[in-house]
C-alpha cells in the first residue's frame, strides 16, 4: 500500500499550532494554551503574514519548524508618521476611551484602518495606526496539526469553515 505524503501547498486548509515570541523571548501569542486551538487558514491566500506562510510550504502533518520573520514580511516596519490626533467629538459620548484600546476608523476613501489609542489629551485623542507588532522581528515555533483540501466554498469565501464558523 502506498501512502501519499500530504504536504502544505496552495488551497489546502492548514491547522497550525504556533507560539510567537519576540526578540527578548516574551511570548505574545500561542495556540497551545488551554483555552486555545490551532489556527486554521487556507494556504496561499494571504490569510496569515507572508513570512510565515512562505515558510510552511512542503511541511507535513506533525512537522515542526522555527521560523524567523523580519518586520517587512510580518506586520511591517514601524511608521513614525502613522500617528494622528483626532477630535474627541467624533466618538460617541458614552464611549470610554482608554490607552491601548483599538478602534476601527473609516477613511474618506472607505478603507477601514485600525488605530490604537495612545493618549487622551485636552486637544484630542492621539491614535497610532501602526500594528502593535510593527517593527518587531517575530520568532515562531510552528507545528502542522492537520491538513486537508479546502472546499470550493471555502476557496470562494476566502476563509475556513468549521466549529464557530458555519454558514
Ligand atoms: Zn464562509
Amino acid at each position: 500500500m502506498t501512502e501519499t505524503r500530504l504536504a502544505v501547498a496552495d488551497d489546502l486548509v492548514v491547522s497550525l499550532d504556533y507560539t510567537l515570541r519576540l526578540e527578548d523571548g516574551e511570548v505574545v501569542d500561542t495556540s497551545t494554551a488551554d483555552d486555545r486551538a490551532p489556527l486554521d487558514f487556507v494556504q496561499g491566500q494571504g490569510q496569515i503574514i507572508p513570512g510565515l506562510e512562505q515558510a510552511l510550504y512542503g511541511m507535513a502533518v506533525g512537522d515542526k519548524k522555527e521560523v524567523v520573520v523580519e518586520p517587512i514580511d510580518g506586520y511591517g516596519e514601524h511608521d513614525p508618521e502613522a500617528f494622528e490626533m483626532v477630535d474627541q467629538n467624533i466618538f460617541p459620548a458614552e464611549m470610554t476611551l482608554e490607552p491601548g484600546m483599538s478602534l476601527r476608523m473609516r477613511e474618506s476613501s472607505g478603507q477601514v484602518l485600525v488605530g490604537y489609542v495612545v493618549d487622551i489629551r485636552p486637544e484630542g485623542v492621539l491614535l497610532d495606526f501602526n500594528h502593535p507588532l510593527a517593527g518587531e522581528t517575530l520568532y515562531f515555533q510552528v507545528k502542522i496539526a492537520s491538513l486537508r483540501a479546502a472546499t470550493e466554498e471555502e476557496l470562494t469565501h476566502g476563509h475556513v469553515h468549521g466549529p464557530g464558523h458555519e454558514h
